[in-house]
């Protein structure tokens, strides 16, 4: 056992590197997604069609859906959080939103779930916003190899997360905006209104009610109390990073907060509305800039690597899109310029990963052939 000199010893500070943001400033405008002109080399033009032209989406969502048939009931839901226990394993859905706002369903689309660590997605998104840079000097951005709640990792890598998507690193994205956001912030750019929110939890909620235009999405409080209860992990991941200088908040404030926007809850259709964002490079359905494109792309490059956990290989491997998954059953898939889609079913693999959601988008992209690669 470490004496707790030992302790802090083992937890000196180190910046995690990464590159200037000139490097990355240049962005390219792309205000339409609808069809587009390829000029070859001989100056021959090519008219290149609306990937809603190319691609039934409806027909493709049902028959990936059937493909998937004999996985739907089957892995184990997130029983360490007793109220996510309670959940019909059985249950599947799915929505395809494309860039132009047209949203296509199959199954259980409009059946609310807990979102988990989907959240993150929004809260990364703010949080880079905010402070920029010096996020990463709080996370880091390598895939971990490690199970999403992993304790051991952190402790050889004093109190350093991999990245903002295992438990840990999620915790540091809600504490540094819960900074940002404790006497109250401007909800902009990325709502296009001026809202006083009130702390990190209240700030992600916005921005989901916001982009999926539906303003009743909440926070179901007996999750969240559920998580608080039995959290144990959190706790110790969170204990150990303030014992290593890590958290700025109370460890009590940034894990109530952590908690509540992990208990968000939202259907498929609402989930892929507001993911779509990421599909456009930032930029609502009028082409206005909400987002940086720059943050859109290193958002959807840390779901590429580190979206569904130790399983992120095999996720790149099958599907070939940025994902993000949560233990409430829900992956959120962006195929970039084309749309964003959501999966549901809440049983689970051993990485914590959707087993119907994981093999419904595998056949997603496999049917259509379309993908990142
Ligand atoms: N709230 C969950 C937890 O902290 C989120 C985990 C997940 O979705 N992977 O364990």
């Amino acid at each position: 056992m470490y004496s707790s000199t030992s302790l802090l010893l083992r937890c000196k500070s180190r910046k995690v590197a990464h590159r200037p943001s000139s490097l990355f400033s240049r962005s390219i405008h792309v205000s339409t997604f609808q069809s587009a002109q390829w000029i070859t080399n001989s100056s021959e033009v090519i008219n290149i069609p609306s990937y809603n032209d190319i691609f039934d989406w409806e027909t493709l969502l049902n028959e990936s859906s059937k493909d998937v048939d004999h996985l739907k009931g089957t892995g184990m839901v997130a029983d360490y959080i007793p109220q996510l226990a309670k959940v019909d394993p059985h249950q599947f859905g799915a929505t395809m939103v494309t860039v132009d706002g047209s949203v296509f369903s199959v199954g259980d689309a409009q059946t609310p779930f807990s979102i988990q660590s989907v959240s993150n997605v929004f809260s990364l998104m703010l949080a880079m916003t905010y402070v920029d840079d010096d996020l990463w000097t709080h996370v880091g951005r390598e895939p971990s190899g490690n199970p999403f709640n992993s304790l051991v990792q952190l402790e050889y890598e004093d109190g350093i997360p991999r990245n903002p998507f295992i438990n840990a690193g999620a915790i540091v994205v809600t504490d540094v905006l819960q900074k940002h956001c404790s006497t109250s912030c401007l909800l902009t750019p990325h709502t296009a209104t001026t809202q006083h929110i009130d702390g990190a939890s209240d700030a992600v909620l916005e921005l989901l009610r916001f982009h999926s235009g539906n303003p009743d999405i909440s926070v179901d409080e007996a999750v969240a109390t559920s998580e608080k209860i039995t959290g144990h992990r959190n706790y110790a991941l969170t204990h150990f990073m303030a014992s290593c200088g890590n958290i700025q908040n109370s460890v009590d404030v940034v894990l109530e907060e952590y908690f509540k926007q992990c208990s968000i809850s939202m259907h498929c259709e609402d989930l892929a509305k507001a993911g779509v964002l990421l599909a456009r490079q930032g930029k609502d359905a009028s082409g206005q800039q909400l987002l940086s494109s720059k943050v859109s792309k290193r958002v959807q490059a840390i779901m590429m690597t580190c979206g569904t956990y130790d399983a992120a290989g095999e996720t790149a491997y099958r599907i070939g899109l940025p994902c993000k998954s949560g233990v409430g059953g829900a992956v959120l898939a962006i195929f970039p310029r084309v749309g964003a889609v959501v999966a549901w079913s809440p049983g689970l693999d051993t990485f914590g990963n959707s087993v119907a959601g994981v093999a419904f988008l595998d056949r997603l992209t496999t049917r259509s052939g379309f993908s990142v690669f």
